[in-house]
């Protein structure tokens, strides 16, 4: 360690000051669950730094909280204030001797779920997953229902089950009909799947009867995480019609621990692609003064290997007209609220966000350096989902990892 400390990080870190996403840590010294910082190789205890630099009260309460839900209720202007003063913390000489024991190693802490999920809501929004499942599971029928270019599909899921990563994920039980039979019959899902997605958690409220602009998302998204959407597909193909997805999802869905601030992801803004179908009003964002495209380039790791690199700026709904679709029928928003893109898939096919897509269905098993091969999950099977960023003068910002591993049916 330099003369500077933990203040001093390498020029190509991924959580240097550029980047300063949120979460809830504990150590096994001190076990009370509050807010950090990432930063570098440690975590800055929020609340702890706020007093020792006698921060405004206002914003030393916030971050005494035991999750991010009352930073995440505070709105953006409050967002932009704890932030300003964090990097003031991290960056001021006259901070550095009242903040530096405030750091803790990375290594030494363990991070919790960072918030309360309210509501969960699941999109569909990559025309290339879509179209992908369309050629699967219809084939030689039109790859893309005829609403799919009208709308951002999506489904309410189930909030109580979300776990942040780390958490182990029992294989669901369920039922599924076989090919060829004409009854269903009940056990183990033997089609267990991953979804690499990104999320966006919703700070304010909105109120019921109320509708979201394209404009006003900022206002309301706080920021960004990685989502794994376990999904069984067996179970989730017996029972999608006619209402949806249901027991094939609800068991299990990750999340990253850190949320990344969308005030971090300036640099990854981008304009999504060119579209064929003109949007109604309320979703046309052809005339929107920041794109909501991020260029969020995610990583999926099956035990170790590298099996897809599913690119986020490819998605053909953005966010914002996710979040302008999810509100356009007055349903109100709360306060950690958490929606998720659907599969992150791009063109290519090393850039599938899904076995189901990387397989073909369980066709083209994929092969793994242990000599196996894999069409589904197996129990021990290991999902690492992981994200860059660009951030300023060419750096790279990063957004975590969200991790599982399957565990046996019970
Ligand atoms: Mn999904």
């Amino acid at each position: 360690m330099s003369a500077a400390g933990p203040f001093e990080v390498p020029p190509d870190t991924l959580y240097g000051v550029h980047n300063l996403p949120y979460g809830v840590f504990s150590t096994s010294g001190d076990p009370r669950r509050r807010i950090g910082i990432r930063y570098g190789d440690h975590v800055l205890d929020a609340a702890a730094a706020a007093r020792a630099t006698g921060a405004p009260a206002d914003l030393a309460e916030l971050l005494a909280a035991p999750s991010l839900n009352p930073l995440l209720a505070a709105g953006r202007p409050v967002w932009t204030r704890v932030r300003t003063a964090v990097t003031e913390w991290l960056t001021r000489e006259r901070h550095r001797p009242a903040v530096a024991p405030c750091l803790v190693p990375y290594r030494d802490t363990a991070a919790h779920l960072p918030f309360e999920v309210a509501d969960y809501v699941d999109f569909y929004a990559s025309e290339h997953h879509a179209a992908n499942l369309g050629r699967i599971f219809r084939p030689g029928g039109e790859a893309l229902p005829p609403n799919w270019k009208h709308l951002p599909i999506g489904y309410h899921g189930r909030a109580g089950t979300v776990v942040v990563s780390g958490t182990g994920v029992v294989r669901p039980c369920g039922q599924r009909r076989e090919p060829g039979e004409q009854l269903p019959s009940y056990g183990p899902s033997v089609r267990l799947d991953i979804e690499a997605e990104v999320g966006f958690v919703v700070g304010p409220p909105s109120a019921r009867g109320d509708r979201v602009a394209l404009a006003d998302a900022d206002e309301h998204v706080f920021g960004v995480c990685l989502v794994n959407d376990w999904s069984a597909r067996d179970l989730q193909a017996w029972e999608y019609v006619p209402l949806g997805p249901f027991l094939g999802k609800s068991f299990a869905t990750s999340v990253s621990p850190w949320i990344v601030p969308l005030d971090a992801l300036a640099h990854a803004r981008v304009a999504p692609p060119a579209r064929d179908t003109e949007p109604l009003p309320y979703l046309d964002d052809r005339r929107a003064a920041v794109p909501s495209g991020l260029d969020l380039a995610l990583e999926v790791r099956l035990n170790g290997r590298l099996i897809a690199r599913p690119p986020f700026a490819a998605m053909y709904w953005t966010y914002a007209q996710m979040l302008a679709h999810l509100t356009v029928n007055g349903a109100g928003l709360r306060t950690g609220d958490l929606f998720a893109s659907g599969t992150v898939s791009g063109p290519g096919p090393d850039t599938r966000g899904a076995l189901i897509e990387l397989t073909w269905n369980g066709e083209r098993p994929l092969e793994l350096p242990d000599g196996t091969s894999r069409g589904f999950l197996q129990d021990g099977d290991e999902v690492v989902i992981s994200a860059t960023a660009p951030g300023p003068g060419g750096a790279r910002i990063g957004l975590g990892e969200v991790a599982g591993r399957i565990e046996p049916a019970r």
